[in-house]
């Protein structure tokens, strides 16, 4: 049996969103910035595929900018934000400590320039407050950008609550919705976002395509000189074929939110459920406010990485979190933000569905991981120290 259950990562695409895709090639290979009639074809191909966006945010089309993905947008909103304020002298950013590193990275540079960034604690609950928000901002604080669903632990935090703090402060309010967007019922409006990342492959669109809504009246910088496309802001021939797949996908993840998030969340919680039994393990992520399809565990006594290798054997696709890429042994700096020691940030797994796994599936992966736990657990030096008290169990 073959499970993919890695779908925070990316997921397979819609049969909807490629279909949508085919004719772009085909019939719609116009350059929407031409003025004849097959570029004000594509250009019209190209404006629907906007409006659609919009309208499953709650916003207006020309509010939504495209981009190359969620990275593309989390680092344009940031560093808009950032040059905004500097231009009034403020140079404060709040932040949680688990955000996606398209988004820490890009604070870090503009640490390196004399920003100062606050990064919010997420040991209560796995999340945050938006009392936590509101004691952070200062005088000085030129944005806001919490994640609106954590893509490890799948927390999903109180956007609204946060919206409310920063528009009674005045602060501009970025949100990393890259997780969230076609999963969860998100309002721009009634939420105060004033900016949000989403990205097509998150919901069964293409990759290498996103957007950024930015409400209108707030600049955005271009990272990318050139031509005029995207109201001037993002310059390059538009990749229109990505564009209509992840608006044809958006629009069917919308239609079928409620239904799909019930099948899922049914799946998820029967994990949950049968994996809690294992011995010393512990669930990572908010229990309550919790991406539909997130399952995150720690492990104690186990290696990530050796059990993902031998679920794979067994065909079952997950992750350790995003950390532990080629040659670091860094363990997620998610897990350790959660107050996970090395040790047990080590022995993680994320395991994230979609509508498109099976009860079948969930019986399978909970009939075959306790046991891989159990013979990895056999081999460890380390958890016959800790079976023979020689260390101490955590979990
Ligand atoms: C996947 C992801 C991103 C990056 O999106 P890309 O389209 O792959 O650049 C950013 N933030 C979060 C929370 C993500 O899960």
């Amino acid at each position: 049996m073959q499970v993919y259950a890695d779908n925070a990562a990316t997921t397979k695409i819609s049969d909807t969103a490629l279909q949508a895709m085919m004719p772009c090639f085909a019939n719609y290979y116009g350059n929407p910035s031409s003025l004849h009639t097959v570029g004000q074809e594509a250009k019209e191909v190209l404006e629907n595929a906007r409006t659609k966006i919009a309208a499953c945010l709650g916003c207006e089309p020309r509010e939504i900018y495209f981009t190359s993905g969620g990275s593309e947008a989390d680092n344009q909103a940031i560093i808009s934000a950032a040059r905004l304020g500097e231009r009034k002298g403020k140079k404060h950013i709040v932040t949680t400590a688990f955000e996606h590193h398209a988004v820490l990275h890009t604070l870090m540079k503009l640490e390196k320039e004399g920003f100062t960034v606050t990064y919010l604690d997420v040991k209560h609950n796995h999340n945050v407050s938006a009392q936590q928000v509101k004691d952070a901002i200062r005088e000085d604080t030129c944005l806001v950008t919490t994640m609106y669903a954590n893509n490890e632990i799948g927390s999903i935090l109180p956007i609204k609550e946060i919206g409310a703090v920063c528009k009674e402060a005045g602060v501009p309010f970025h949100t990393d919705a890259v997780q969230a967007v076609g999963h969860v019922h998100i309002n721009v409006k009634d939420e105060n976002i004033d900016m949000l990342s989403l990205s097509g492959h998150k919901f069964h669109g293409p990759k290498g395509v996103g957007a950024l809504y930015c409400r209108r009246g707030l600049p955005l910088v271009n990272l990318i000189e050139g031509g005029a496309q995207e109201r001037g802001k993002r310059a390059g021939t538009e990749n229109l074929p990505a564009i209509c797949g992840m608006a044809a996908a958006l629009e069917e993840a919308c239609a079928h939110m409620d239904e799909n998030a019930a099948k899922v969340t049914a799946m998820r919680d029967k994990l949950i459920a049968g994996l809690s039994k294992i011995p010393h393990c512990a669930l990572n992520g908010d229990p309550v406010n919790r991406l539909p399809g997130n399952v995150s565990f720690c492990f104690e006594g186990i290696e990530g990485e050796s059990l993902l290798l031998l679920l794979d054997m067994k065909g079952i696709c997950a992750s350790s979190g995003s950390a532990c890429t080629s040659g670091s042994l860094d363990p997620s700096h998610v897990l350790l933000a959660i107050g996970r020691i090395h040790d047990v940030a080590h022995g993680s797994l994320r395991l994230s569905l979609s509508s498109y796994n099976t009860d079948e599936e969930i019986d399978y992966i909970l009939a075959e991981l306790p046991g891989v736990v159990e013979y990895l657990r056999n081999m460890s030096p380390v958890w016959r120290d800790l079976l023979t008290g020689k260390r101490q169990f955590i979990l």
